[in-house]
């Protein structure tokens, strides 16, 4: 899987990109990160990528052509998604990181400013939101989806079932059951006394009512 970063910021991303699972899918070349800076694809010495707002407002409003031409180098693989980031996209969730990590490249498209101009529409595949709330930039975004696309490319997770089990992963809804590790007994604190039991189907029935009520409470008002 090939990720292309646009931005503005691409040192923002070196520190998290040289940590932990990224790291390793990048040192396994499961993975493969290409940042674009697209202060690169501007013609005016100045490196503009920012302007005013038709029809006035406040802020400054991220311009079109240097995302063009950035768009426009990147080698596109065959199956490949180039997504906007932006609050008013649909949510990102577990489902549609499933879907992603199925691609050959997701290409992101990170804004700044107020948001960029809305002909970008036209050059984007997708539009993408992590949460109902505003950041200040996509790039925040972008490693968001990444990591969650990149821990399901087989090979990624030490264990090859680690995913699996993991929230939203079953359906929608599904929640994980509660964990726990040794000690068994933490101060007054027990380890549910079943896990020790070694009687995986009694496991089994404790982990589906477990993760049923993790479920109701959460959607619970
Ligand atoms: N004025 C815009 C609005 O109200 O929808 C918000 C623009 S925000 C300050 C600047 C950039 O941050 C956006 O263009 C987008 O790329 C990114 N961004 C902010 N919040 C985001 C979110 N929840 N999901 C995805 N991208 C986000």
């Amino acid at each position: 899987m090939r990720f292309d970063i646009l931005t503005i910021f691409p040192k923002i991303f070196d520190s998290y990109f040289s940590e932990t699972i990224i790291k390793r899918a990048l040192k396994k070349k499961l993975i493969q990160i290409n940042m674009h800076n697209i202060r690169d694809f501007t013609t005016d010495k100045h490196h503009t990528v920012d302007d005013r707002p038709y029809g006035g407002g406040p802020g400054m409003i991220f311009k079109l052509e240097p995302i063009f031409q950035a768009l426009k180098k990147i080698n596109r693989r065959k199956k490949s998604k180039i997504v906007l980031l932006t609050p008013t996209g649909k949510q990102f969730n577990q489902q549609m990181a499933n879907r992603f990590a199925k691609l050959d490249q997701l290409i992101l498209i990170a804004g700044r400013y107020e948001g960029i101009d809305a002909r970008v529409d036209k050059l984007v595949s997708d539009k993408v939101s992590i949460g109902p709330y505003v950041l200040s930039g996509g790039e925040l975004p972008a490693m968001v989806i990444i990591e969650a696309v990149t821990r399901l490319i087989p090979g990624v997770l030490g264990h090859k079932d680690s995913a699996k089990s993991d929230s939203f992963t079953l359906n929608k809804e599904y929640l994980e059951y509660p964990q726990y590790t040794r000690p068994a007994k933490f101060k007054k604190w027990s380890a549910p006394s079943v896990l020790l039991t070694g009687n995986h189907k009694l496991i089994e029935a404790w982990r589906k009512k477990k993760s049923n009520i993790a479920r109701k409470n959460k959607t619970e008002k």
